[in-house]
């Protein structure tokens, strides 16, 4: 052995040895039960953070089982990551003076597959680098016919079970991304803003968007409020262009903001959206999808948001319909990806019913189907999110992904609204009747980027000629599906849903372990289209770690300048190091605060194992007579130390099995570090120098005894040294480490 452990040198060859000898890759034996973990899917075009370095858990986890002889699966992939990549390549566009609308649909598309392609292979690389045991023959992306496929079925599935449906509906719209997201996307600051007081007629009014006047239909207040009792049924005037509109109760005013009189503008927000439903009001937009302004007085056409609230105010001082202005601290919400304030629009999209969803996942986890650790914690996020839940609009309007499998026919709906590039790259935006003189089908649809089809536009799940009127000019929806739903389906598409054998023998997995803050976005929706495409739930624990922050407990953050790039921790101090450092503070919720100083002292334990090694291989190797392996006849030749010693070790297995079951991999490790330096290398290795002097086999045998086994407890936690040393020292068996029992 060297003087010193250099991981730098060792830690690849050992990883290709691994690969290469296939253990990575289980075999279904029918009569073994298996072990199975999926990979949180890592984004594919994006470089790996210290946070990924954190499944770690998920690998020690697999490590563990493989050595209890378990088949065990940890099955990787990558996510295309729908709008986080299109933002990305957009901002390359934008450096070359382009963007997205200056180029038809499949040209985008194909120079996006091109962008994603060349960064494709290098988290895999460092998936592998950090020592990941995952079974790369087991590999997907997200995008591959074989995971599309599954999608595309319970989107239909769905469809015909009345679980999917195209509505106008108010989005969270970002007119900078030029696409809606989901409620749980949009993020909330608060901003100082103003509550103007606006005088409606009859009553006053109070609002933080004069500039949506013009979308009002009607003014609510509380049904119990006296003070507006006797105008229910009354018109109020909206200013400036003094338009009649109803006085109307409804439950959801709070009579305490304000005036207590709330202007209801259901094309603008989702309270007055709903507010409209029920009354049965039209809606009125008065704000487009590039944020500019329409259906207002011609003065305000074509203005940004801003510049129209200005305005409309400056009248409506000059109007006297201005009462007053009180400063207000609110909360808006805004687009996580580009920062711009985000717009609630009403747009055709299509969303999931997912109450019905939800039930069977909620009994799921109260029957204990599926455990939730740590429980305290997160099992009541997740029952309040899910007995809350509302429909989730899965429609993107953007072009990274996969489009929304639904045809709408021309002929039969000739009102609908396209937005292509044309021969001479210019963008045409119109109704199809208005163009159907100019262009022809073939080339709109060559050049399509967008289609803005009404609600009431039928349509079609399957391709072909139109089932109504035969024609043929038949457009697909240009929607593409929200990135978690395809994520969502994951251990389905994976596993090969639904007659694989891999499906069959691996579904459900047992654990799903990922970062909390996922819990809604990803591992609710595994668990809702899990059961209903499967009728099992797709994991059998939902274990959530919390963040990685600095050392001052600071989240690391590129403006913040505190960001530690895993590998460059590891090209310093090896993967081992980093990997132990990471579990050692990892208790269950809490942030994990890492800095230079932890990974150092790891690698100082690495060198210490190696130490400690070296030292009993060389008495090995120095023993004039054979070193018998340890087995309890040798018993009476014990002393009170040597007994001692066995049987701390046998509780240190016995508390790193129960604690790795237990998923306290922060203790686990502790114990193991402990053991090995303090208990093992300070007081048993230094009492054992004199009689190893004396050419004693008796302590020869224990030391490597409880050496070996040390080695194969800390094999999760620490792959690469544990199998570099375990592979010099002469043992019973000749099977590597990875594979090697785990002790009991
Ligand atoms: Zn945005
Ligand atoms: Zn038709």
């Amino acid at each position: 052995m060297n003087k010193t452990y250099q991981p730098q040198k060792v830690e690849k060859k050992i990883y290709r040895m691994w690969e290469k000898r296939g253990y990575f890759t289980p075999k279904i034996e029918p009569k073994k039960k298996p072990f199975t973990i999926l990979l949180p899917l890592p984004n594919a075009n994006d470089p790996l953070h210290m946070g990924h370095v954190l499944f770690t858990i998920e690998d020690i986890l697999t490590r563990y089982h493989r050595m209890l002889g378990e088949p065990t699966l940890w099955l990787p992939g990558g996510d295309h990551a729908g709008i986080e990549t299109q933002y990305v390549f957009e901002k390359a566009l934008a450096k070359k003076g382009k963007s997205r609308f200056d180029f038809d649909r499949e040209t985008l598309y194909q120079m996006m597959v091109e962008f994603t392609d060349k960064n494709k292979n290098i988290n895999k690389n460092q998936l592998k680098r950090i020592g990941f045991s995952l079974d790369w023959t087991r590999y997907h992306y997200s995008l591959e016919p074989s995971i599309l496929k599954t999608v595309f079925n319970t989107f239909r599935k769905l469809h015909q079970d009345g679980l999917v449906y195209r509505g106008e509906r108010i989005v969270n719209y970002c007119p900078h991304c030029g696409t809606a997201f989901s409620n749980l996307e949009v993020r909330y600051r608060e901003e100082q803003g103003f509550l103007y007081y606006l005088d409606y007629g009859i009553l006053q009014i109070a609002t933080t968007r004069p500039e949506t006047i013009f979308a009002d239909v009607a003014v609510a207040v509380h049904p119990s409020d006296k003070r507006y009792k006797s105008l229910v049924g009354k018109k109020a005037i909206i200013p400036l262009v003094n338009k009649r509109i109803p006085i109307i109760a409804d439950n959801a005013i709070d009579v305490d903001f304000g005036t207590g009189a709330l202007k209801v503008t259901p094309g603008h927000d989702q309270v007055d959206f709903e507010i409209g439903q029920r009354h049965n009001f039209e809606i009125i937009k008065t704000i487009d999808q590039d944020g500019k302004m329409i259906n207002l007085p011609e003065k305000y056409l074509g203005l940004s948001i801003d510049q129209a609230r200005k305005e409309i105010i400056e009248d409506l001082k000059k109007k006297k319909k201005l009462i007053k202005t009180e400063p207000l601290k609110h909360q808006v919400g805004f687009c996580y990806r580009c920062g711009t304030t985000i717009e609630p629009l009403t747009m055709p999209q299509w969303f999931v019913k997912t109450k019905p969803l939800a039930k069977p996942a909620i009994e799921a986890v109260r029957k204990g189907k599926t455990k939730i650790v740590p429980k305290k914690r997160f099992e009541k996020m997740y029952f309040d999110w899910m007995e809350n839940i509302q429909d989730w609009n899965i429609s993107r309007q953007i072009v990274w992904g996969p489009r929304i499998p639904a045809w709408y026919c021309l002929d039969c709906h000739p009102e609908i609204a396209v937005n292509f590039i044309d021969k001479r790259d210019r963008k045409v935006s119109g109704k199809y009747q208005d163009l159907k003189e100019k262009y022809s089908f073939v080339e709109i649809k060559k050049g399509l980027q967008q289609l803005t089809a009404p609600t009431e536009a039928t349509y079609s799940l399957e391709k072909g000629a139109c089932k109504k009127c035969g024609g043929k000019n038949i457009l697909q929806e240009s929607d593409t599906f929200d990135t978690w739903f395809l994520s969502g389906q994951w251990p389905l598409s994976t596993l090969g849903f639904p007659d694989s054998q891999n499906f069959k023998y691996f579904y459900p997995t047992s654990v799903l372990d990922t970062l909390w803050d996922i819990l809604f976005f990803w591992v609710a929706r595994m668990m809702m289209l899990g059961i209903y495409r499967a009728k099992d739930v797709p994991f059998r624990v939902i274990h959530l770690h919390a963040r990685v922050v600095d050392e001052h407990g600071q989240k690391m953050s590129k403006s913040r300048e505190n960001v530690i790039d895993p590998m460059e921790m590891i090209k310093k101090y090896g993967a081992d190091a980093l990997r132990m450092a990471l579990t050692i503070g990892v208790s269950p919720g809490s942030d994990i605060a890492l800095g230079d100083d932890k990974v150092r002292s790891m690698r100082n334990f690495a060198n210490k194992i190696w130490n400690i090694g070296r030292f009993i291989l060389m008495s090995l190797e120095a023993s004039k007579e054979k070193v018998p392996f340890y087995d309890s006849k040798m018993d009476p030749k014990l002393t009170k130390e040597d007994k001692e010693i066995l049987k701390d070790l046998n509780k240190l297995i016995k508390d790193t099995t129960k604690l790795i079951e237990k998923y306290r991999f922060d203790l686990a490790a502790e114990g193991i570090y402990h053991f090995l330096w303090h208990r093992f290398a300070d007081e048993y290795i230094e009492y054992s120098k004199k009689r190893v002097g004396k050419g004693d086999v008796t302590i020869l045998s224990v030391l490597r005894h409880v050496y070996l086994n040390c080695l194969k407890l800390l094999h999760p936690f620490m792959p690469f040294v544990t199998e570099e040393i375990w592979q010099k020292f002469p043992r019973k068996t000749k099977e590597p480490i990875i594979i090697s029992k785990w002790p009991n």
